[in-house]
């Protein structure tokens, strides 16, 4: 150990930017310390300048401190943090990475010779499990089998005791299975993964947290050199993560950890924040802090997140220990609940809003698409690419490179090359039929079959493109893999695109929260009062990564002209007024007054402002002039390899024929045109409207 030298100087720099309450965390540099706060108040900040103070005032040396966070990525910026506060050599991992670093430094010792492998492919091991015991699951049951092997391991539970645990905990049915039959892979996975020597990562916790427990140096050692814990996101810990962290500590009480119950999304990996309520009682001296000043988001976004946990029912163990957030930023725009009629329209529109922030300023890594399932991305990888947008995807696999989506494509490209020329069935029946021995549209995987649901949601995804798309077949196979190219390029910088759950902890300047409807969130597989709770949460954690601009958005109907069945987010009703609501929206939030242009009623409803005619008026669009445009549209697509919609949607269209703009000024103020589509096609549809109006003249 080396001596440490007190800096007063730094560390008043490393307290310079914390606010009476953070620092009074930083300042707490010993002892329990536990920071109940809400989201953007500054926990992961306190935290960080908590260590550096402790490091740079002397109080400890920077190797005696093990920060636990939540991704690796946060640990990286943790530690950059740290270097910058002048507290470098300070280990910031996760839980994983901790165990492994210590097990594999402790195993000769406790288990004698080298420490074995990481297991490669858990799922390969289950599959072989379950096909040893008769049961052929397939890909995706597969997937839901290892993720319950993990829920298990990750709650303490072995095969034994699974049965009786996993009916306790209301697991629900699982690949199809029996709970007994469940623990019958569980068991037989175990014993595979003995005789193959490998470790998976729940093992390797478990490991860890025996070789402390059972053997005596190991524990002295180890505790001996980490003396100061730090945890973030202790909300979303699990008991398995939960048993580790004791281990560490060994019965001594210097840790500090930091938290918002409101933001538990994990609980269904076993995760738990049980622990950081129940912190002040475990330890009666903590330092208990509670922020609620909130320095992320603008006033008007901060009073949304309010809103969003102020409709949970009091009794939920979140609204119990939630505190009001208060905003600290200057005030900015408003957030915006915007209604469309279809998924495209959604889509487009978000799209245009993206372009319209990148133009006026705004860092495309600063901007976020954040939607609650994996298959809500495709819609949106297909709309920035087809922009020219560059984007990322967090925490997932591009849309066409999952491999429920290449195995589609495969398939269909094999039926194109089948079908026959002579008289084809509609497109939408010939690729429900190619996929058919794969997909079956009337039978979703049940409640509880989360990773057979989420591949199943992503072939419905592109079943959906057929019902779209104009053309044959082998035009369709086409369009999916032109698609596929142009979604391939990963870029190092761009829009992210990210579920809600890898949201978490991060920030933008601007958000958007797409396909808002309910079903989606909450998801319809939520259905107990505490699943529905989490859904909450996690839009509460959504609204919460926005700085400045947040746009949260639904579509009444997934296809354009398609059925207006979908309803907004029930956590969303109460918040906006009830023409938004209705099932047919139009979009933006209600403004200045406008009048039906046919009989000159003062119009409210969104989807009445949107067409500037009541829903009861006839349309007064030229219906001629609508067909050209549409065959124009067809041309235009088809040289450029786009769908349709990506061009212009059926409801621009309309409006073009309604408006008849005679000037690019005119046409700039149809929704649905931007700047990009106002240069790319503006002169061409004034030209089409200009040639359609003389002929009518001559008529
Ligand atoms: P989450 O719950 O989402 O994890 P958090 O509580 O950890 O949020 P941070 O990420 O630490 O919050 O901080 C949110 C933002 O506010 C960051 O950009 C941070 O730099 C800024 N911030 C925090 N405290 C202050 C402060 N006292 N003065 C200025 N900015 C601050
Ligand atoms: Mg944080």
């Amino acid at each position: 150990m080396s001596l440490t030298v007190p800096a007063p100087g730094l560390a008043r720099d490393v307290l310079a930017g914390l606010d009476d309450e953070q620092r009074a965390v930083a300042l707490a540099v010993t002892g329990p310390v536990c920071v109940l706060a809400g989201a953007g108040t500054g926990k992961t900040r306190a935290i960080t300048h908590r260590i550096a103070h402790g490091v740079v005032s002397g109080a400890y040396p920077a190797g005696q401190v093990l920060a636990v966070t939540f991704t690796a990525r946060a640990a990286g910026e943790m530690r950059g943090r740290l270097r910058a506060l002048g507290a470098d050599g300070v280990q910031a991992r996760t839980f994983h990475a901790a165990a492994l670093r210590q097990l594999s430094y402790f195993w000769p010792r406790a288990f004698g010779g080298a420490m074995p492998g990481l297991v490669e492919s858990k799922a390969r091991l289950v599959a072989e499990a379950a096909s040893r015991l008769r049961i052929t699951p397939d890909r995706a049951a597969v997937r839901d089998l290892t993720s319950e092997v993990e829920w298990a391991k990750s709650t303490l539970l072995t095969p034994e005791a699974y049965a009786v645990g996993a009916a306790q905990a209301n697991r629900g049915v699982v690949a199809g299975l029996e709970l007994d039959d469940v623990a019958r892979v569980y068991a037989e996975y175990e014993a595979a993964r003995r005789r193959a020597e490998v470790l998976d990562f729940e093992e390797l916790i478990l490991l860890t947290v025996a070789a402390i427990t059972e053997f005596g140096d190991i524990a002295d050692e180890l505790r001996s050199r980490y003396r100061h814990f730090v945890v973030d996101e202790y909300q979303d810990v699990t008991p398995l993560q939960h048993a580790l962290l004791d281990a560490w500590l060994g019965g001594r009480d210097d840790i500090c950890v930091v938290g918002d119950a409101a933001q538990t999304i994990y609980s269904f990996t076993g995760a738990s924040p049980k622990w950081l309520l129940d912190f002040p009682r475990r330890f009666p001296h903590a330092t208990v802090v509670r922020l609620v000043r909130d320095y992320r988001s603008t006033p008007q976004i901060v009073e949304l997140a309010n809103e969003v946990l102020a409709g949970a029912p009091a009794t939920s163990a979140a609204s119990a220990a939630r505190v009001q957030l208060v905003g600290q930023r200057p005030p900015g725009p408003k957030p915006q609940v915007n209604g469309f009629a279809s998924e495209p329209e959604e889509a487009a529109d978000v799209v245009t809003r993206i372009r319209g922030l990148i133009a006026q300023g705004t860092p495309a890594r600063e901007i976020a698409v954040l939607y609650r399932i994996n298959a809500q991305s495709e819609v949106y990888e297909a709309a920035l690419a087809t922009a020219g947008i560059p984007y990322l995807i967090r925490g997932g696999e591009r849309f066409f490179e999952r491999p429920e989506v290449r195995e589609a494509v495969v398939l269909l490209r094999g039926a194109a090359r089948a079908a026959d020329e002579g008289q084809p069935a509609a497109l939408p029946a010939q690729v429900r039929e190619a996929l058919a021995d794969r997909w079956k549209e009337d039978a979703p995987p049940p409640v509880g079959a989360r990773a057979q649901r989420e591949r199943w949601d992503s072939v419905a995804a592109l079943v959906r493109l057929a019902d779209d798309h104009h053309g044959d077949l082998a035009s369709f196979v086409n369009d999916l893999e032109e698609r596929a190219a142009a979604q391939h390029a990963p870029a190092v910088e761009g829009v992210t695109l990210a579920s809600l759950h890898a949201a978490k902890g991060l920030e933008w300047d601007a958000v958007f929260l797409a396909g808002l409807v309910d079903g989606t969130l909450p998801l319809q597989h939520a259905q107990t009062a505490e699943e529905i709770e989490e859904e909450r949460r996690l839009l509460y954690v959504g609204v919460t990564r926005a700085r400045e601009h947040l746009f949260l958005s639904w579509a009444a109907a997934r296809n354009e002209g398609g059925r207006a069945s979908r309803r907004i987010s029930r956590f969303l009703e109460r918040m906006v007024p009830a023409p938004a609501r209705a099932s047919r929206p139009g979009s933006g939030p209600v403004g200045k007054p406008l009048s039906c242009r046919v009989c000159g009623r003062t119009l409210t409803a969104a989807a009445e402002r949107r067409a500037r005619r009541c829903q009861g008026c006839p349309s007064t669009y030229d219906e001629a002039l609508f067909a050209r445009l549409r065959e124009w549209r067809a041309t235009r697509a088809k040289e450029l390899g786009q769908p349709a919609y990506c061009v212009f949607t059926d409801a621009t269209l309309e409006r073009i024929a309604e408006d008849q703009p005679t000037s690019v000024g005119a046409l700039a103020g149809i929704s649905g045109i931007g700047t990009a589509k106002l240069d790319k096609y503006g002169a061409e549809v004034l030209d089409l409207v200009k040639t359609h109006a003389e002929a009518q003249g001559r008529k």
